[in-house]
């Protein structure tokens, strides 16, 4: 009950409200998950009646096994693994489920300093450390990095997570378009000539801050444009790899492989584990110097409890797999098949006239369906199908430009992955989003 002496504790923006509308639209949200977020997962259920944003509908206790488009499950990590998961239970006996202690306290074990080297190594640079979540590597590093003197660039795209931490860091900041060189470089070349719009100096410091693969849009960064344009302006660069690393380049190690950059071309590499690794957490990783300096300035390092210790041992026994040090090939059979899949799935839907978004090898498939009106139907139908996907729409996109969000994963099937053609083609063709039909060009 609101109390009427006072403003209402839940804010009443405009955000609130869409948010509110957006949750009642979509059907998978709201539905808790019963299993692991393998290739299938069981999906509960839900009472039909309630307002799902006032009271929560409760689960009616039944699930529904779904073929699994949803979770960034690239490498299949994050169901039951044969050499994975008997590692974690054993960490998890001898070290407990939480650390209780941030890292510069207690919350350092001998697992987190194995972990770090293991990271650094596999990205090829000096350091690394470790979040116990990525969100907030994002938000906790950006304020470290950059202060009221420094010009942050920012692409248009970029992650919640990245937006926020700029915003606390209190620098100036100036958002490019959407992957847009040129548009980047006017932007460069304007505020190196005007300094600070105050005090008219030249900025102290420039941090230019990118994607490796952009969620929503499933497309790669202008990774060597970018870095030419970073040592041309004498500005830093600030990498997002959460959706690229383990899930891009022949060897798992993200957009510098696939795309032939040097990692140490880039200077603050930041990536989770929430995604390709099947586990939770995130890091900062580059020269040592710079990653000192976030271990003891982070607040995350002093004010939050580090990754859990069964987390971290998945990380590294995930890296191991992909770096092949577990005795098989599963690791280069794995990224094989996630590119080999990611491409089928994307040609395939563009075959049969849908209007799909992303690069060549990314795990992230958008089919557009614009219009959010659409968006309850298709939710409702696929989860009738068996197909649980993510439906993004306002805010998370631009009003008119809402999607259906595949995640591609090597631990779906050849068979799996034509089922669910099969469906979304007869889905994608009662909600009329087959905007390409009739045309022949398949690029
Ligand atoms: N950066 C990007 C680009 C992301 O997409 C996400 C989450 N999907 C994060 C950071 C936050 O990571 P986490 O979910 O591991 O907290």
């Amino acid at each position: 009950a609101s109390n009427p002496d006072c403003p209402p504790l839940v804010a009443n923006s405009q955000d609130f409200y869409t948010r509110r509308l957006y949750m009642r639209i979509v059907d998978i949200f709201n539905r808790p998950i019963s299993s692991a977020p393998g290739s299938w997962i069981d999906v509960m259920e839900r009472a039909r009646e309630g307002d799902p944003c006032r009271n929560h509908p409760k689960p009616t206790g039944r699930t529904k096994r779904c073929l699994n488009l949803g979770s960034y499950n690239y490498l299949g990590f994050a169901a039951k693994d044969e050499y994975c998961t008997p590692r974690v239970i054993q960490t998890l006996a001898e070290y407990g489920c939480s650390t209780c202690s941030s890292s510069s306290d207690a919350g350092m074990t001998s697992k987190h300093v194995e972990m770090e080297g293991v990271v650094a190594e596999f990205l090829g640079v000096e350091s690394a450390f470790v979040y116990g979540m990525g969100f907030a590597t994002n938000a906790m590093t950006i304020p470290v990095l950059a202060d009221k003197n420094t010009l942050i660039i920012s692409d248009e795209m970029n992650h919640k997570s990245i937006v926020d931490g700029v915003k606390l860091s209190g620098a100036r900041v100036k958002v490019f378009k959407h992957n847009n060189t040129q548009h980047l470089e006017y932007i460069l070349r304007k505020s190196i000539v005007e300094g600070h719009p105050r005090t008219k100096r030249p900025w102290r410091k420039i941090i230019i801050i990118v994607e490796g693969i952009y969620s929503m849009e499933g497309e790669m960064v202008k990774l060597r444009e970018i870095v030419a344009l970073k040592k041309k302006y004498k500005a830093y660069l600030y990498l997002d790899e959460a959706h690229s690393i383990g899930a891009l380049g022949r060897t798992g190690r993200g957009v510098c492989e696939q795309l032939g950059v040097d990692p140490r071309d880039v200077d603050v590499m930041m990536g989770t584990f929430t995604k390709s690794f099947g586990s939770c957490g995130g890091y900062i990783a580059g020269k040592q110097e710079m990653v000192e300096w976030i271990r003891s300035s982070s607040p995350a390092a002093y004010y939050a409890t580090s990754m859990s210790p069964s987390a971290v041992q998945q990380v590294i026994s995930a890296l191991k797999i992909i770096a092949g040090e577990d005795g098989t090939t599963r690791g280069a059979e794995k990224l094989n098949r996630l590119s080999d899949n990611s491409n089928y799935f994307r040609q395939e839907l563009k075959k049969r006239g849908f209007h799909v978004l992303g690069d060549q090898d990314s795990p992230v498939v958008p089919i557009m369906c614009y219009y959010a009106a659409k968006i309850p139907a298709l939710s409702r139908l696929c989860l009738e199908r068996g197909l649980a996907v993510v439906l993004v729409g306002f805010p998370a996109t631009a009003l008119c430009l809402s999607r259906m969000r595949i995640c591609i994963s090597a631990a779906h099937t050849r068979e799996e992955l034509k089922l669910a053609i099969d469906i979304i083609d007869e889905i994608g063709d009662k909600c009329m989003i087959k905007y390409l039909r009739g045309s022949k060009k398949v690029s």
